[in-house]
Parts: structure tokens; C-alpha cells; sequence
């Protein structure tokens, strides 16, 4: 496959020749090694797609969105080997890996569908005196900014958008998982992207070179998908050019179940918003709120099934969980489980690294945990489920927000009018209400308070790329 980077529609080698290791996560072994982008190149980049903007700005809808459905129908055809890429660059195991490619094509031909439903406004003014026409125009050169825990979705859910919109890209993947990103460009142009519509630019340097890219004055828009600490910078940065941002940032969702819940529903719920991709999900259930009469049934039956999952490499058919994807992140993972079970927390399973090669963590149910534990106040991004007892719904809106992020939230319940009261009370841009997943192309996805700004996905995932114009008229 292509390992070089993608700029103006051709596959070229980094200016300074220089290239970094992509590592299996399941053993730690170079698997391929890609061009390493510097700041020159950011600026190559930039160029192609400012060269490209006014022509695919022009490009009637009609054929924007079909090179997005054709894109989606080669994700399709091609679900099986991408979703191997994935996991062998991510680690996940390849049941989550194909899901991410379903569910990352979707973007595309969602966008297609969009594409075509560009509406503005017109109305009379208030005072009469004239008409107010509003258009919607791209907003213009984009850098989008990917993390490695989706690598394919992440990106179609914005070159998707972006596209549709009639803007043009430059796609900074996570240098963990550049490869997919790459196998994206190809994918892109086969489907009929015109050169320097979509760039992308593989990069250990990635602060250099995103920073040499929002202070270049062509670039009109940020989307960010990462940590809320790199978001900060990058808003900082952004700021300096007044740069149209978006930002999809950390999360650490509460997982909510009332006594009167389904517990079967509810632990179907935990299992899918715990487990899917291994916890590294910026929507994976990070604090299980359980009420009192629950709470042991709960704990007790959760750790049955997350104690029967088969832990391997993400490549093998039989894996359910992989390992995490560096060394970082397991490290990280196994500091707040000690962390918690110093203070005090017990493990009902798991709860300990295991020796050997690669990046493995066993999954586990924490009890007991102290309500000031660094595992409930930080991402975990792993496997891992701390499980808090409380009595009420005024104290479990509480607990659920007291926390600085407000991407997600699940609430289990069979009383609708609580489910939808609480809902609305915790402070999330994202609710699953007896539901442990919530992900979906045609919704809107994005988050409160630390966790964003923006949405993505739904007919807001399109806005994000637009500009509204407005022309005062008469006639
Ligand atoms: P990250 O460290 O913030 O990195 C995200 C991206 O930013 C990567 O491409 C990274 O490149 C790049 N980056 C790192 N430092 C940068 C800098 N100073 N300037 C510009 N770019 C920089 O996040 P991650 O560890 O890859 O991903 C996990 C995080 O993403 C979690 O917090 C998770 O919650 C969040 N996430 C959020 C959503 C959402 O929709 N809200 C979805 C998925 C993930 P390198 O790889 O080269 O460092």
C-alpha cells in the first residue's frame, strides 16, 4: 500500500526524505514506515488545496455528493481488508474494526445525500423596506485533525462534510494509525476527487506542522478530533488567524442505571458502551453510577461478562478485545487502576497488567471506589469499569456532572418521564436513554463544556463547512 504522503493528487516523499515506524500494537514490531511530513510540506498542502478550492466550490453538487457515494461504495467493497488494516495498526479487535468501517462509510454516503440539500433562506426584512437572501457558501481551505482510536471513521466524518460542502482538505492523521488514513486518500481519488481536493499528510511533528498550517492565511477552518488538552492549544493557536473551529474533544460519560432499570438491558448497554473498541472510545462509559438496590447484582454480573471476553491480537477471528494502542495508554490505564485500588477500590476482575509483549490490559470491575479517585475524574480509555453506588435521582445528576467534560451520557430506567427528565438535566451534548450506543451518521455527535465545541454527523455535521452569507436586496 501507499506510504507516502498525499499532496495535489500524487503520492510524494516527505522533502526532508524522512519517514517514522508504524508499530503492531500487538507485539510492538514495525509494520510499515511512512513518509514523515515537515512544516514545508504542510505549506505544499496548503497550496494544492487552495489551488483546488474554487473549482470544487463550483462542482455542481450533484457531483460532489457522487464522488462521496462512490467513495462509500468502494469502503464497502473493500470493508474487509480496511477493517484488517485498522486492526493492525490500532490493535482493535477486527469485529470493532469492521464496524468502524461500516460506520465510517456511512459518513460518505450520508454527505452524499447531503450534498445535494443546499438550502438558504429568503424573507422579507421586519421593517418591510427590503428582502434578506441568505446563501451558504464553503467555508474554504480545511485542516482536519484525526486521533488514532477511529482512524477511518473519524476522518469520513469529516472529509465527508467537507466535501459535500464544497471545501477542500488537508487530513492530518494520528501518526499511530497513518496508514489507514492513507488507504482513505487512495480511496477518495479512485472515487473521483479531483487533485488537491483531499491531501494528506502523515506526520511526527504534528505540532509543527499543524501550527505552520493555522497560520497560513488560505486556511479557513480547524476540526479537531483528540484530547481536550491538545484542543486548548490548538483553539489558542487558532484564534491568532480568527480560524473557524471545530472541536470533538476527550469525554468521560457516566453510565447511569436506576433500580427500576431492565439490569439485563442495562448490562447489554455497559457492555457496548464499555467495551466497544476496547474503552478507547472518547464515548466509552468511564463511571458506572448504580443505585443502591442494584449496585452488587450489577457488579457482580458485569464482571461475569467482562471476565469472558477473549483478550488477543486484534487480527485473530476469536479476539473480542485487543490490545490498547501503545505503550502510553496501557501505562496510563494501569497508573488510575493502582491509583484506585490503593485508595481503596476492590477488583471484582481484572485489575492488573499482564507480563509480556505487547500492549495488553485485562478487562475489569472496580467496587468501592473513592469518589475522588483520578479513575473517575480522567478519561480511562481502556477497559476498564469503576463502579459508584448512589441513592436518588438528585444525586445522580450530581454525580454525573460533576465532571469538566459533557460529550455523552447513558441513563437506564423503565420510567420514561425520569429518563427524559434526567436526560435533559445532565449537562452532555450526547444522551443515550436505555441505549448504550449512540453513534450515528445522521445525528448529530458532539459535546458540552470541556468536550467541544460543534457537531459532527446529522445535517449540523454539514453547517460546520458552510458560511452563511447574507445580501440585503431589493428588486
Ligand atoms: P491527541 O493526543 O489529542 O491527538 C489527536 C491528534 O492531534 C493526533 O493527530 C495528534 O498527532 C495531533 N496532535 C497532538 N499534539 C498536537 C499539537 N500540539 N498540535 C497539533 N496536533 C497535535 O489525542 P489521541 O490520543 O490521538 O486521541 C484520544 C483522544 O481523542 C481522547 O481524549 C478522546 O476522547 C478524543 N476523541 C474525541 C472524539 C470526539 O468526537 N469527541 C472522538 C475520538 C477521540 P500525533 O498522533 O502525531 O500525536
Amino acid at each position: 500500500m501507499e506510504t507516502e504522503l498525499f499532496i495535489g493528487g500524487k503520492w510524494v516523499p516527505a522533502s526532508s526524505g524522512s519517514r517514522f515506524d508504524v508499530l503492531d500494537p500487538a507485539t510492538g514490531d514495525v509494520i510499515a514506515s511512512v513518509a514523515d511530513g515537515s512544516e514545508v510540506d504542510a505549506i505544499s498542502a496548503v497550496e494544492a488545496a487552495a489551488a483546488a478550492g474554487p473549482a470544487w466550490a463550483a462542482t455542481a453538487p450533484r457531483v460532489r455528493s457522487e464522488v462521496l457515494r462512490k467513495a462509500f461504495e468502494l469502503m464497502t467493497e473493500r470493508a474487509s481488508e480496511l477493517a484488517k488494516l485498522i486492526s493492525l495498526e490500532n490493535g482493535k479487535a477486527l469485529v470493532d474494526a469492521k464496524g468502524e468501517v461500516t460506520y465510517a462509510a456511512e459518513f460518505f454516503r450520508w454527505f452524499a445525500e447531503e450534498a445535494v440539500r443546499g438550502e438558504g433562506v429568503l424573507a422579507t426584512a421586519p421593517s418591510g423596506a427590503n428582502r434578506i437572501l441568505v446563501v451558504r457558501q464553503p467555508v474554504g481551505v480545511c485542516v482536519l485533525v484525526t486521533p488514532w482510536n477511529f482512524p477511518a471513521a473519524m476522518a469520513t466524518r469529516k472529509i465527508g462534510p467537507a466535501l459535500a460542502a464544497g471545501c477542500t482538505v488537508i487530513l492530518k492523521p494520528a501518526s499511530d494509525t497513518p496508514l489507514t488514513a492513507l488507504a482513505m486518500a487512495a480511496i477518495l481519488a479512485e472515487a473521483g476527487a479531483p487533485e488537491g481536493v483531499v491531501n494528506v499528510l502523515p506526520s511526527r511533528s504534528s505540532g509543527k506542522v499543524v501550527s505552520a498550517m493555522l497560520r497560513d492565511q488560505r486556511v479557513r477552518k480547524l476540526s479537531f478530533t483528540g484530547s481536550t488538552e491538545v484542543g486548548r492549544t490548538l483553539l489558542a493557536q487558532a484564534a491568532d488567524t480568527v480560524v473557524n473551529t471545530s472541536m470533538e474533544l476527550g469525554g468521560n460519560a457516566p453510565f447511569v442505571v436506576f433500580a427500576d432499570a431492565d439490569l439485563d438491558a442495562a448490562l447489554e448497554g455497559a457492555m457496548i458502551a464499555k467495551m466497544r473498541n476496547g474503552g478507547e472510545a472518547c464515548t466509552a462509559a468511564n463511571r458506572f453510577y448504580v443505585e443502591s438496590p442494584l449496585a452488587d447484582e450489577f457488579a457482580r454480573r458485569l464482571a461475569q461478562r467482562m471476565s469472558g471476553l477473549v483478550v488477543g491480537p486484534g487480527t485473530d477471528e476469536k479476539t473480542q478485545v485487543g490490545p490498547l494502542v501503545n505503550e502510553d495508554t496501557v501505562a496510563k490505564v494501569d497508573g488510575l487502576v493502582r491509583a484506585a485500588l490503593d485508595s481503596g477500590a476492590e477488583a471484582v476482575t481484572g485489575g492488573s497488567r499482564p507480563e509480556g509483549p505487547g500492549y495488553y490490559y485485562p478487562p475489569t470491575v472496580l467496587t468501592g471506589v473513592a469518589a475522588d479517585a483520578p479513575i473517575l475524574r480522567e478519561e480511562i480509555f481502556g477497559p476498564v469499569a469503576p463502579i459508584v453506588t448512589f441513592n436518588g435521582e438528585e444525586e445522580a445528576v450530581r454525580l454525573a456532572n460533576d465532571t469538566e467534560y459533557g460529550l455523552v451520557a447513558y441513563v437506564y430506567t423503565a420510567d420514561l418521564s425520569r429518563g427524559l427528565r434526567v436526560s435533559e438535566a445532565i449537562d452532555a451534548g450526547m444522551v443515550g436513554l436505555n441505549r448504550g450506543l449512540v453513534s450515528d451518521p445522521a445525528a448529530p455527535f458532539g459535546g458540552v463544556k470541556q468536550s467541544g465545541i460543534g457537531r459532527e454527523g446529522g445535517h449540523e455535521g454539514l453547517l460546520e463547512y458552510l458560511e452563511s452569507k447574507y445580501i440585503a436586496l431589493n428588486w
